[in-house]
């Protein structure tokens, strides 16, 4: 039973994030979103989620790119929620570029969202995790944390290196009743997967339709996106009990994508 636990999601005031937060305040979890965006809209967000679960939802907007400040959002979730019990490490960005040609902003931009940002919130959660004897460590990785693809290097090099991450925090927290799992989408219909839609259906002269029908059909033997709600289920069976003997793996969700 997860009901009543404390739950932190990094990137989670869209996409799959608010999927994962959604699905875990459904099971009754408590939960902090972070992200950036509109007061207004994040706001808005924040209490129609506490309106429809009946759990308490708090929002922090720390900047998960600065490595310095992850530590900090994890100790406010403490002191807001009383402990953080699950923390789901989601946060993460795209910017599609030849290795050659790749912005070392852009470059660094990945590997802080997309990696470091777990591995700072992870080194923050887990003396109180361990010091209770229970936690849950969820990592959105992808299939590019298990295959590459062109022109996405940064980002296929920070999610094999939260695959790794995974593993190596699940050695050490083993003992002390947490699980750390890496969750492995293929393509997920959310705002950073649309700017690859836009830019497809523009350089092709096609529509948005047929640029999904593409994108998926390169890469997805079954044809069809994978839904935020199928992540979020997954993500509450590992939060459970009965995932409890299941730790320091990586788990595709991608339509038969990484079976090839
Ligand atoms: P998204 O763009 O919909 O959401 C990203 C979230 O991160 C938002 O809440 C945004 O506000 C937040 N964010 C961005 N920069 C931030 C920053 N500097 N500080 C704090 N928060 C910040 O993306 P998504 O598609 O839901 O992706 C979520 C995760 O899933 C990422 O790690 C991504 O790599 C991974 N993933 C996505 C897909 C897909 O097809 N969409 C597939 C595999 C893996």
């Amino acid at each position: 039973m997860i009901k009543g636990k404390n739950a932190v999601v990094t990137g989670s005031t869209s996409g799959i994030g608010l999927g994962i937060a959604r699905a875990l305040a459904q099971a009754g979890c408590n939960v902090m979103l972070t992200g950036l965006g509109q007061a207004a809209e994040i706001e808005r967000l924040r209490a129609a989620l506490a309106a429809e679960t009946g759990v308490v939802v708090r929002h922090d907007g720390v900047d998960l790119a600065d490595s310095r400040a992850v530590a900090g959002m994890i100790a406010r979730a403490q002191a807001a929620l009383g402990s953080v019990d699950i923390l789901a490490n989601n946060v993460g960005a795209q910017h599609p570029c030849p290795i050659e040609d790749y912005p070392l902003d852009r470059y660094d931009l990945m590997i802080a969202l997309n990696m470091s940002a777990a591995f700072h919130a992870t080194r923050a959660a887990l003396p109180q995790m361990k010091a209770r004897g229970w936690g849950r460590i969820i990592n959105t990785a992808s299939a590019h944390g298990l295959v590459a693809s062109v022109h996405k290097g940064p980002y296929i090099m920070a999610k094999h290196g939260v695959v790794g991450l995974t593993k190596t925090t699940a050695l050490e927290a083993a003992t002390f009743g947490i699980t750390c799992n890496a969750i492995c989408p293929g393509w997920v219909h959310t705002p950073l997967v649309q700017s690859q839609i836009d830019t497809r259906a523009q350089q092709r002269g096609i529509s948005q339709d047929q640029a999904i029908i593409e994108l998926v059909g390169e890469k997805q033997p079954n044809g069809r996106m994978v839904t935020v709600a199928e992540i979020g289920a997954l993500a509450v069976f590992l939060a459970g009990d009965m995932a409890r003997s299941i730790t320091g793996v990586a788990i595709p969700i991608d339509g038969g994508w990484t079976a090839r």
